[in-house]
């Protein structure tokens, strides 16, 4: 139990007083703008780990790290798990790879320090301790004893009456007295918030402008569970606060717990920050984005090596918040070029739905622009050799890995404006190009390769050029050409089926097509 008895005697002495609420409603807002607008803008994404990065997470990282530096503030990253049974334990450094990978980096995070720290809610522990206690004092929050058999039969009461389950705030009226014997008597407790709807604000939303919500069919939220730990609303509250947040932008599910976090805020008397909620980003077809789906982790799109650039620029199409041109050519803009177009009067208010077309094109010109730029090649070349490697991990021994090949691969990839990703170099009919075929016996070889090669090295290896030279190479060859083409593929793939010959040479490149069909048997007798 982390409540000390000692500490709780003391507050029983003091008067249950009923705080002074304060709050940011429509009416006061513009002295509390005046006051946020005063101070340096801080943002926070504050993911709980208990799952990756998906999109949806990604979006609002980005959203709140692209306002952080539209207004030259700081961006930090806090880690909420207060719910220890949900946390999966490596989600935190998902998160973090996964941000870093999309260029998004944090000012102040449990990674990259800052004044605020801790940036992990269970390292907090002492601090929402104080603070509940703050709340104890002045009577905005209460001892709860109920035990959870009481609250289930609560539920099944309600249940069976056709209402909706609500706690009946039992535990507000115990006296000092009971509530000290309870304590000493090392009972179980929660700490619950007095939920006074009629006190509850409206808020002025910066996506979705006025809003009023009702909470009378809420229960009394609880701040502290049995277990110690603060509940999402209380650390959340208490952590905004004191890391001095000014805006916050989470995604609109949140919506309905703000009216809480207000009162909160009240009870305490501290400013709340602004703010914004972001409408759900959808799959094309409508559904909601399930973390259960792979294509809504980000690791997905990273793992098949999609540019981060393309994947931001993806995100930021669907939902607004960007002061486009409309009519302009498609272009993957940069984190820089998103920052001074970015406004959030210009978020959508409706739910908006990922056109998985355009994230092909975003990459497809990511890809083009690597490829065209030295530096950068060489990164993708490594990628492309892991994403090999990956694929074919049964044939490791015999794979192509030749940077020049890579190379090759990659300019005809950009010249025939054909590949979408990198993945694809390693889907469908192309393993051919990664897996080199097992030699072909000399014989076969000697008869016509040599003359083959000189006939190749001469011209371009465009595939109707190519195919025009191999027909008049077997004519003249006196070689049955579908014989002559069969023998051709297996030195090239080793494989019956898949690409036209010709397309394969194209491919390939001329280097590696000679060295294919040149390889020989290697007739060194192995060293003992
Ligand atoms: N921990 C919450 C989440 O994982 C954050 C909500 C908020 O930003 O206030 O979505």
């Amino acid at each position: 139990m982390l409540f000390r008895i000692n500490s709780i005697k003391l507050l029983l002495l003091k008067r249950n007083t009923k705080s002074v609420f304060r709050y940011c409603s429509t009416q006061q807002s513009d002295d509390c703008t005046q006051n946020v607008a005063n101070k340096s803008v801080r943002v926070r994404f504050a993911p709980s780990p208990t799952g990756y990065l998906h999109l949806g997470g990604l979006r609002t990282a980005l959203i709140n790290y692209l306002y952080a530096k539209a207004h030259k503030g700081t961006f930090i990253v806090r880690i909420e798990d207060t719910d220890q049974s949900r946390t999966v334990p490596d989600a935190q450094q998902n998160f973090f790879r996964n941000l870093e990978w999309a260029g998004i980096k944090p000012d102040e995070s449990v990674i990259h320090g800052g004044n605020f720290g801790p940036y992990v809610q269970s390292q907090r522990l002492e601090i929402y301790r104080q603070q509940v206690r703050k709340l104890l004092e002045n009577g905005s929050a209460y001892y709860c004893f109920c035990t959870e058999k009481r609250l289930e039969m609560l539920r099944k009461e309600a249940q069976e009456a056709k209402k909706i389950p609500k706690y009946d705030n039992r535990c507000r009226h115990l006296t000092p007295l009971q509530v000290a014997e309870k304590l000493a008597n090392n009972d179980t407790f929660t700490i619950r918030f007095k939920l006074e709807s009629e006190n509850v604000p409206k808020f002025n939303d910066l996506v979705f402008g006025e809003m009023s919500i009702d909470v009378t069919e809420e229960s009394d939220p609880i701040l502290i569970k049995s277990d110690g730990y603060p509940t999402y609303h209380f650390a959340n509250v208490v952590d905004d606060h004191l890391m001095q947040v000014t805006h916050v932008f989470r995604g609109s599910e949140w919506m309905v717990s703000t009216p809480k976090h207000l009162l909160l805020y009240s009870a305490f008397d501290w400013h709340p920050p602004e703010y914004g909620h972001l409408p759900l980003i959808l799959n094309q077809d409508g559904t909601k984005l399930s973390k259960r789906h792979d294509h809504a982790s980000v690791d997905y799109y990273r793992e098949r090596k999609i540019f981060p650039l393309a994947l931001i620029n993806y995100i930021t199409l669907s939902g607004g918040g960007f002061a486009r041109e409309v009519g302009t050519k498609i272009r993957n803009l940069t984190i820089e070029e998103l920052t001074e177009i970015f406004n959030i009067e210009h978020i959508n208010k409706a739910s908006s739905r990922l056109n998985t077309g355009y994230l092909e094109d975003y990459n497809r010109l990511e890809l083009i622009r690597h490829i065209k730029d030295p530096t950068l090649c060489n990164d993708v070349v490594k990628q492309v050799q892991e994403l090999i490697k990956r694929a074919y991990p049964k044939d490791i021994e015999s794979l192509d890995l030749d940077e020049q090949h890579i190379r090759n691969v990659l300019n005809w990839s950009v010249n025939t404006e054909r590949l979408l990703s990198l993945q694809q170099l390693v889907e469908g009919d192309l393993s051919f190009l990664w897996i080199l075929p097992k030699i072909q016996s000399d014989n076969i070889q000697s008869e016509w390769v040599g003359n083959l090669v000189t006939a190749l090295e001469k011209g371009d290896f465009d595939k109707t050029r190519l195919l025009e030279l191999l027909r008049e190479f077997s004519k003249e060859n006196n070689l049955k050409y579908p014989k002559f083409m069969a023998s051709l593929r297996t030195m090239l793939s080793g494989v019956h089926y898949g690409a036209g010959v010709a397309d394969m040479m194209q491919i390939l490149g001329k280097t590696s097509t000679i060295k294919r069909i040149t390889r020989k048997k290697d007739h060194k007798k192995p060293t003992k």
